[in-house]
C-alpha cells in the first residue's frame, strides 16, 4: 500500500498531508506541539498563524493573488480553510486566526488516510517523506537534516532593520552622498558628540522582544543586532556601522561625530532602510530611538526592525524543482525550511511536496508547475537561485518571465501588464494540473479587474 510520512503539521504540513492523502496515499504525519512548544506557537493547533493572520493580496495585480488562485484550482486546504474564515481586510486574504486553524485541524483530523502522530521527531525516517519542519525546527531534526544534505548550519538569527518612508526623512539635516569617492546612494543622519551621546543612552535602556530561550543561539555574521553591538560598549557602534569615516558633513565640511546611513530599499527610493540597524527592539521602543538620529525626529517606520530565529536549507545547494533533496530524492521539503517565506508560499510548496510524494509512492515521477505560474516560479528560483547568501524568497512577480511587449507598444503598464500575467499564469497552471499531472481543476473565480490607469 502507497504510503507516506509528513513532518510537521504546520502550513506546509497540513496542505502537504491533505495532498498526499488526496491522492489516495496513506500519510503518517508527526506534529510536535503541543508535547513540545516552539517559542513562537502558542497553540496545539495544526497550521497555527504565528504573527499576522493575512495571507497575502487578492486579485490579478497580486502575486500572491496569483498563488492563491493556483491553489484554489487544485482545491488547497489552506487557501479553501482562509476563504471559509476570512475577515474582511481590503484587499487581502486575511482570516479569524483561531477559526482558520481549527478548519485545518479538523479536516486533517478527520480524513481517515490520515494518522496523526504526536511528538518530536528527532531524525529523518525511513521511506518516502516530507520533512515541513519550518523555521523553528527543533534542535535534534535540523542536526539530522544537516546530516543529510551536507550542510553546514541551518539555523540563524534572521534580523531585519526598521524601514523609514522617504517623506519623513528631514534633508536639510541628512544629505545623500557615499563614503569617500562612492557613488551617493545612501542618505547620512549626521550626530554631534552630544546627540550620539543622548541616542546611545536612549539604545541602551530601550526594552527588547528576544525572548530569553532564544539568546543561546548564534547571530547570523553580519548580522548583530544594533543593541547587541550597544551592550559592547559606547564607541563600538561609531566604530562599526555608525562610523563617519568618508562622509563629509555638507553643514560644516567635517566628518560628523557619528552617522546612521539609509539605504534604498525599493526601486522608486519612496522605502530607506537604517544600514546596520537589525533590531529586536520592541516597537514602541524602536519609534523612540530611531527619533533621536538627526533628521528622523518625524521619521515614520513603515516597517519596524524584528528579529526571529529562521531554520532554511540552502535551497539552490540541495533542492531540485520537485522539492526533492538532490542526495536522496525520496526526501522532500517544504514551507520555510525550503527556503520560502510567508504563510501562503508555504503551503503552495507544501502542495507540491506532499503531491510529489504521494506520487512517488504510486510510481509516478515527481513534477514542477510550468514556469510562467507562480508557484513554478518560486520552485525553479529555489532550485537555481544564486547559493552565495541565498535567503528565502517571497513570491512576487520577477520569478515568472516577463511579457514581450506587443507589437508597436513601447512600453507596458503595471496595471495593464499584470492582469495579462495572472491569466498567463493561472491557464498554465490549470492546463498542467489537469493535464501532465492529471488532478482534477476547478477553474477557481476570477477577481475584479482593476481598472486600467488612463
Ligand atoms: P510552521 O507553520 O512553523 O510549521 C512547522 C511545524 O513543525 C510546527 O507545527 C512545529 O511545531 C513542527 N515541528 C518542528 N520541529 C518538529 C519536529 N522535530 N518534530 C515534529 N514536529 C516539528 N509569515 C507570514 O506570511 N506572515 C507573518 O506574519 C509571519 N510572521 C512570522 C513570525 C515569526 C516569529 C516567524 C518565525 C515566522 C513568521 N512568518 C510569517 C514566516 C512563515 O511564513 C511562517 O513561519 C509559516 O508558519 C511557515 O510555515 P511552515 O509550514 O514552514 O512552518
Amino acid at each position: 500500500e502507497a504510503a507516506i510520512s509528513v513532518i510537521g503539521a504546520g502550513l506546509a504540513g497540513s496542505e502537504a498531508a491533505l495532498a498526499a492523502a488526496r491522492l489516495g496515499v496513506r500519510v503518517r504525519l508527526f506534529e510536535m506541539r503541543p508535547v513540545k512548544m516552539t517559542p513562537a506557537h502558542h497553540t496545539g493547533q495544526f497550521a497555527e498563524l504565528v504573527c499576522s493572520t493575512s495571507l497575502g493580496g487578492e486579485g490579478e495585480m497580486q502575486s500572491k493573488g496569483l498563488l492563491q488562485a493556483e491553489l484554489r484550482s487544485v482545491g488547497g486546504a489552506i487557501v479553501g480553510a482562509a476563504d471559509e474564515s476570512r475577515v474582511p481586510a481590503g484587499n487581502a486574504l486575511a482570516v479569524d486566526r483561531d477559526e482558520f486553524s481549527a478548519r485545518v485541524t479538523q479536516r486533517v483530523r478527520e480524513h481517515p488516510l490520515i494518522e496523526v502522530v504526536s511528538g518530536e521527531v528527532e531524525a529523518i525516517p525511513e521511506g518516502i517523506t516530507v520533512v515541513a519542519t519550518g523555521p523553528l525546527t527543533s534542535d535534534a531534526l535540523a542536526a539530522d537534516l544537516a546530516r543529510v544534505t551536507g550542510s553546514e548550519r541551518l539555523s540563524f538569527y534572521d534580523a531585519a532593520a526598521p524601514v523609514i518612508a522617504f517623506e519623513s526623512i528631514d534633508l536639510n539635516v541628512a544629505w545623500r552622498a557615499g563614503r569617500y569617492d562612492q557613488s551617493a546612494d545612501y542618505i547620512n543622519c549626521p550626530f554631534s558628540k552630544e546627540e550620539y551621546l543622548r541616542f546611545f543612552a536612549a539604545l541602551e535602556h530601550a526594552r527588547t522582544h528576544t525572548p530569553h530561550d532564544w539568546e543561546k543561539l548564534e547571530f547570523f555574521e553580519g548580522c548583530m543586532p544594533i543593541e547587541e553591538i550597544a551592550r559592547r560598549g559606547v564607541d563600538t557602534p561609531r566604530f562599526g556601522p555608525m562610523s563617519p569615516k568618508g562622509l563629509d558633513d555638507p553643514r560644516t565640511g567635517r566628518w560628523p561625530y557619528a552617522v546612521a546611513q539609509l539605504r534604498q530599499e525599493d526601486r522608486e527610493g519612496r522605502m530607506w532602510s537604517l544600514v546596520g540597524f537589525q533590531t529586536g527592539l520592541k516597537w514602541g521602543d524602536q519609534k523612540a530611538v530611531v527619533a533621536l538620529i538627526p533628521g528622523l525626529e518625524n521619521a515614520e517606520i513603515v516597517r519596524y526592525g524584528v528579529m526571529h530565529r529562521n531554520t532554511y536549507l540552502n535551497a539552490p545547494e540541495v533542492l531540485s524543482a520537485t522539492l526533492q533533496l538532490r542526495a536522496d530524492p525520496t526526501k522532500l521539503v517544504a514551507g520555510v525550511l525550503a527556503g520560502t517565506e510567508g504563510y501562503l508560499e508555504s503551503a503552495a510548496t507544501g502542495w507540491l511536496a506532499g503531491t510529489n510524494a504521494a506520487r512517488l509512492a504510486l510510481g509516478l515521477a515527481p513534477l514542477a508547475p510550468p514556469a510562467e505560474s507562480m508557484l513554478g516560479g518560486l520552485v525553479r528560483y529555489l532550485a537555481s537561485a544564486n547559493p552565495k547568501g541565498f535567503q528565502p524568497m517571497n513570491v512576487n512577480w520577477a520569478l515568472v518571465p516577463e511579457l514581450p511587449l506587443p507589437e508597436g507598444k513601447r512600453k507596458w503598464g503595471k496595471r495593464e501588464k499584470r492582469p495579462v500575467m495572472f491569466r498567463r499564469g493561472l491557464n498554465a497552471f490549470m492546463d498542467w494540473a489537469g493535464g501532465e499531472a492529471g488532478l482534477s481543476v476547478t477553474p477557481p473565480p476570477v477577481p475584479e479587474h482593476e481598472a486600467d490607469e488612463v
